[in-house]
């Protein structure tokens, strides 16, 4: 018998997890479950819209999801239409590729008011994600503070200041194109609670930056130090000198030649967000850096704003069976193995950092232990699934199915753009029967 593996999670860890076993060599038959019918987590609803060349990736996962080794069960939650207990009934190894789709949760008073927003459901907005279409963030306001100094925040400034046309080739869904380009936003502030030698930017997406068509980028040169110092790696050192050559590159813009602005501000720590029950502003307490950490000085300032967006991380979802480590938000194991049978692998074992090919390893990891804990299949593994799925009445997507919702987005697309995303869950499943 085959060695049956589940993996729950179709995004970039799930599927390099499913690459690993097809390439291990171990005798197995996969299958990957995804709450969405559409696959690819992150990618489709993570990526920002004029990323769209990140996105190919895609194209190798789907060979991996197109081998004969592999079945697609889209639309079947775990925690949903059955419990993790039941999957681990049906299935030798259940690997969980579920990520980090919470926002870690920004602990400061008024945090709760209208109009504040952690990245990841801001992003899922405008990316479309089925859960967030409905979120509804209220644009009506001309300034905007974007808390954190990572990609995720570089991302979001980029998509509110950006203009219709530069954006025109993309998939942003309409009603988000819709809510951006009607706002009066001119002004998007990006705090860093330490300075620009510690960002966590990447320098390509710090240099787009500087391409706006309508948006300038500015700082404050006192901002900005003369060297990296510090104890890091060459590499490190490399890094964060491009990012300050680029930022430096920012210095002199004139603010005004176009009609939004982009300001980097660093040494700032947010305090508490102020207002009524809508967001009215942010006070920030400015730092100083002590070994690299934020150390605040107790002079604060405030900035009117009527957006907060908290980019400060994720955190992934607690389920149940799985031991968790609240503090960290992510799923407890060891090098991903949490016993012989339950491994973790992508965000929610590391928690939320690296790019898109640094869940590689983690698959190469969870093959290599599950060849370790079995030498054969005894779990019947797809066809247990299958009635149970049909026993809960539950309409799974096949993978010819995503095919078939994927080919009616890119019929559907407007000139020059990818695709043109269905949103709903209710909208993909009635392409399929129509
Ligand atoms: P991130 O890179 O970890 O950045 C989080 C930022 O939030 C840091 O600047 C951190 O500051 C700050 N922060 C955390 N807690 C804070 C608090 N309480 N108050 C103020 N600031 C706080 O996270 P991310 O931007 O969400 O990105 C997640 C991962 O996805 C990263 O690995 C990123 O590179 C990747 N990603 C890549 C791309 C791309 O390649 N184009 C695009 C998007 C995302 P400290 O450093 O001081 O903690």
């Amino acid at each position: 018998m085959p060695v049956t593996v589940a993996i729950i999670g179709a995004g970039p860890s799930g599927c390099y997890a499913a690459e690993a076993l097809v390439k291990s060599g171990i005798d197995c038959q996969i299958d990957v479950i995804e709450s969405l019918p559409t696959p690819y987590g992150l990618i489709r609803s993570g990526v920002a819209p004029d990323h769209e060349k990140t996105k190919r990736v895609t194209r190798a996962y789907e060979r991996t999801l197109l081998d004969v080794r592999v079945g697609y069960f889209g639309n079947v939650e775990i925690g949903r239409d059955l419990s993790l207990k039941e999957l681990r009934d049906c299935y030798d190894a259940v690997i969980v590729a579920v990520g980090a789709p919470l926002d870690r949760s920004l602990d400061l008073p008024g945090g709760d008011k209208a109009g504040v927003h952690g990245s990841a459901e801001f992003v899922s907005w405008y990316n479309g994600h089925p859960d967030y279409r409905d979120l509804g963030p209220d644009l009506n306001c001309k300034q905007v503070a974007i808390i954190g100094n990572g990609n995720v925040a570089l991302d979001v400034a980029r998509i509110l200041v950006k203009t219709p046309a530069e954006m025109a080739k993309t998939d942003l869904p309409a009603y988000a194109a819709e809510a951006i380009h009607n706002s009066p936003i001119t002004d998007v502030y990006i705090f860093g609670r330490r300075g620009p030698v510690q960002a966590k930017w990447t320098n390509v997406e710090l240099r787009e930056m500087a391409r706006l068509v309508d948006a300038t980028p500015v700082v404050d040169p006192v901002q900005l130090p003369d060297s990296v110092e510090g104890k890091m790696s060459e590499r490190d050192r490399r890094l964060s000198s491009k990012n300050l050559e680029t930022l430096r590159g920012f210095v002199g813009q004139e603010p005004d030649a176009a009609s939004k602005r982009v300001h980097f501000v660093f040494q700032a720590a947010p305090v508490e967000v102020f207002g009524g029950a809508h967001v009215e502003g942010l006070r920030l307490e400015r730092t100083r850096l002590e070994g690299g950490q934020a150390v605040g000085t107790g002079e604060t300032i405030d900035v009117p704003c009527g957006l907060v967006v908290a980019s400060i991380g994720y955190r992934a979802k607690p389920m149940e069976g799985l031991p968790f480590d609240a503090r960290r938000g992510t799923v407890v194991s060891s090098d991903g193995r949490v016993k012989p049978g339950l491994y973790v692998v992508g965000w929610a074992k590391r928690g939320p950092s690296g790019v898109i090919g640094t869940n590689k390893p983690d698959g190469d990891a969870a093959a290599r232990q599950i060849a370790e804990d079995f030498t054969k299949g005894e779990k019947p593994g797809r066809s247990a699934l299958q009635q149970l799925l049909e026993l809960r009445d539950t309409a799974w997507v096949s993978f010819e199915d995503w095919k078939t919702i994927e080919a009616a987005e890119i019929a559907a697309a407007p000139p020059g753009a990818p695709r043109k995303k269905l949103i709903r869950i209710r909208d993909m499943l009635k392409v399929l029967d129509p």
